[in-house]
């Protein structure tokens, strides 16, 4: 309706230009006036009406449509429809958007997304710490420039991203093992992923040294097996050198069962659940009258005991497993100290109401530089005393193990020449209050 009418507006505006034009041939110069006027009623209209359209689109408030009627409302409503829709579409790219850009920050590996001059276009912070980058300084910088790596920059020009790359050592002074692989999308960009292996590599060379120690343990007993075999078999032997020979190779048979027993214990601390917070161990009871049983046994009366223990104080763990740990450390005492020593076993609580395990010998001492690897496996001050003595070198690791399965503290105090004290502190929620009596 309203459209019909600017129509015909229009219309007569131009009929009425025409007709004072042509009036105005014959000087009538008011007939061509208002001919004018009229022409410029609708052109002013739509002026104004278009320019508040102008001002409506740069403000971006699409819900307050100006007025209009006629043609230009059924516009100006397309327009506003169209504006609404082409901005939610951009909110939910901007959106979409966002959300990769937090899956790739939250992703545990470094992201770098490369043009197809190997330019950043854009990297996740976990990239920034591997490669020392930032975004803001770095971006549409040429990735090579600043990964200056020569196993980098030749796994990079080499275009053969099939395999991944294993860079040791990334950076000056760290010790960050990297695997990096590049993943080619879009129209030649490329995809750097980075992640950080350093744990695994060092587990898988703890795995390595620990396969290699164990097969020289077991190989060295073996040997010496093997001579006495030998020699059995090749020489006419007197009855009595026959039973030396055999009491020989049953030391060495033993030695082998010992260092599988310990590789068992130690696989099994690895294997088992974490010793819950219940079952108190009277630790004045079975503990200590079997490992003042086994300290005599081994012993064989050539040391003085003191096994001094606080009857109401239990302890919450897995009793086999604080038997073996307590007994390793009362165990090396003996082994270590000399014929005439004293050894003291004593188990309390301390101020702070952690329950203390400590073992005092009067043997020959550490020195301090060997303390802080004494719990490693096969670790040894003196191989061949503790060779001679029967010793695995898996005694304090066993220790360690057990004392970390109970959030407890192996702690190390040695004088040379004086004595040593090996100290278990287990947190105070891991003691008890028992009743003597009720034992
Ligand atoms: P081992 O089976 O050789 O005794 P451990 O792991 O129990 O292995 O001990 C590691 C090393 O710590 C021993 O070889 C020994 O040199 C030293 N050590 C452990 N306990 C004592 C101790 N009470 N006195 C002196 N040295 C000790």
């Amino acid at each position: 309706m309203f459209a019909a009418i600017t129509r015909f507006l229009l219309l007569l505006a131009s009929a009425a230009l025409l007709y004072g034009l042509t009036q105005s041939i014959w000087g009538n110069w008011l007939s061509f006036g208002t001919s004018l006027a009229v022409l410029a009623l609708p052109l002013g209209y739509f002026y104004i009406k278009l320019s508040v359209l102008k001002k409506y689109l740069q403000a971006d408030e699409l819900e307050n449509l100006p007025s209009a009627f006629g043609y230009l409302e059924d516009v100006f409503f397309r327009l506003q429809r169209a504006a609404l829709t082409s901005k939610k579409r951009i909110a939910e790219v901007e959106r979409q958007h966002q959300r990769f850009i937090e899956a790739f920050q939250a992703s545990p590996n470094g992201i770098v997304m490369l043009d197809n001059q190997d330019q950043i276009e854009w990297c996740n912070s976990i990239a920034e710490r591997f490669f020392g980058l930032s975004f803001r300084r770095d971006a549409m910088q040429r990735i090579n420039y600043i990964l200056r790596h020569p196993q980098f920059i030749e796994y990079l020009s080499s275009r053969r991203f099939e395999e991944p790359l294993l860079i040791e050592k990334m950076g000056s002074g760290s010790n960050l093992s990297l695997l990096l692989q590049i993943f080619p999308f879009a129209e030649n960009h490329r995809l750097l992923l980075a992640q950080d292996v350093t744990d695994l590599r060092k587990a898988e060379a703890m795995r390595r040294d620990f396969v290699a120690n164990v097969s020289h343990e077991m190989r060295t007993p073996l040997t010496v097996m093997m001579g006495f075999l030998e020699t059995v078999q090749t020489l006419e032997l007197e009855p009595h050198q026959e039973k030396e020979y055999l009491e020989l190779m049953m030391i060495q048979g033993h030695r082998m069962k010992s260092l599988v027993e310990d590789l068992l214990i130690l696989a099994n601390l690895e294997s088992n659940a974490l010793p819950a917070l219940a079952n108190p161990i009277a630790v004045s009871g079975s503990v200590f009258a079997f490992l003042r049983g086994d300290a005599e046994a081994l012993s064989q009366g050539r040391h003085t005991f003191h096994f001094e223990c606080n009857a109401s104080v239990g302890l919450l763990g897995d009793e086999q497993e604080i038997l073996s740990a307590f007994g390793n450390l009362i165990s090396n005492a003996i082994r270590y100290t000399p014929d005439g020593g004293v050894i003291t076993a004593q188990w309390d609580r301390n101020a702070k109401g952690q329950g203390v395990f400590s073992v005092r010998d009067t043997g020959p001492g550490i020195s301090a530089e060997h303390l802080p690897r004494l719990t490693e496996r096969f670790y040894r001050v003196d191989r061949s005393r503790s060779r001679d003595t029967g010793g695995t070198g898996l005694g304090l690791a066993i220790v360690k193990h057990i004392a970390s399965r109970h959030q407890a503290q192996l702690q190390i105090e040695s004088m040379l020449g004086v004595g040593s004290v090996f100290t278990l502190v287990f947190p105070a929620e891991r003691t008890v209050a028992l009743i003597p009596s009720a034992q």
